[in-house]
């Protein structure tokens, strides 16, 4: 399990360029607003204000930083989507800035698509998830506010939803149930986030060496 000593801001940046060199592996995290996106980030590093600094003015529409223990992982907040009052100009930009950082970012070992636990399938969330599959971009499912719903609900919408991905693809991506309030799920998202960064790490390191005997 990653066992969170340290958590620190570093940088948010306008534009994939502009981010925190490649050395570390990252995780990130996205979802559409009001998901539960901060409260799972100061769940998982057991902090409460953690996530705020990426929601203060000029923060929120950037790919903002953070780092975990000392260089041994990057937590990466990313602007969520489906705000209902966005101008066309935003969404074209927030776009390519998304898809331009999942497309570069060699050090990222999966990115967190939140789902809210309490509603069926939405095709917002839905169409993201695809264009990842599309794109082959690792990625995991976290639902989200699991103590909001009976068990029972939880389960129910949890399985719609990874039906509704099955009239899609063959395979499941890996998911988890959380609730930021009971901090449900926290250990085993942490214990794979640790594998996911190792095995990244591995990767990185084995393509350099193939690249330095080529
Ligand atoms: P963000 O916009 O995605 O960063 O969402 P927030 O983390 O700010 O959460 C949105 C709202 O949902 C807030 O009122 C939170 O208190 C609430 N919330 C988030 N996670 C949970 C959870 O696990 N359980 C409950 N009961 N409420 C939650």
């Amino acid at each position: 399990m990653l066992e969170v000593k340290s958590a620190k801001y570093i940088i948010s940046s306008p534009e994939v360029k502009m981010c925190p060199k490649l050395s570390v592996p990252e995780v990130a995290f996205i979802g559409r607003s009001n998901v539960g996106k901060s409260s799972i980030i100061n769940m998982l590093s057991n902090r409460t204000d953690l996530a705020k600094i990426s929601r203060s003015p000029g923060k929120t529409q950037m790919i903002n930083h953070f780092e975990i223990n000392k260089a041994e992982l990057y937590w990466v907040d990313l602007p969520g989507y489906g705000f209902a009052k966005v101008s066309q100009t935003r969404r074209h930009s927030w776009t390519k800035m998304i898809w331009d950082y999942l497309e570069q970012r060699e050090n990222l070992a999966t990115i967190f698509v939140l789902i809210d636990s309490r509603h069926g399938p939405q095709n917002i969330d839905i169409e993201f998830i695809n264009k990842l599959g599309e794109k082959q971009i690792p990625f995991t499912l976290l639902f989200t506010k699991a103590d909001k719903s009976s068990q029972l609900e939880v389960q129910k919408n949890v399985k719609a939803f990874t039906e509704k991905l099955l009239t899609f693809w063959d395979e499941l991506p890996p998911y988890f149930v959380t609730s930021a309030v009971k901090t449900h799920g926290r250990k085993e998202v942490l214990t794979y986030m640790a594998q996911v960064a190792d095995l990244k790490k591995e990767m990185t390191t084995a393509m350099q060496e193939a690249k330095r005997a080529e």
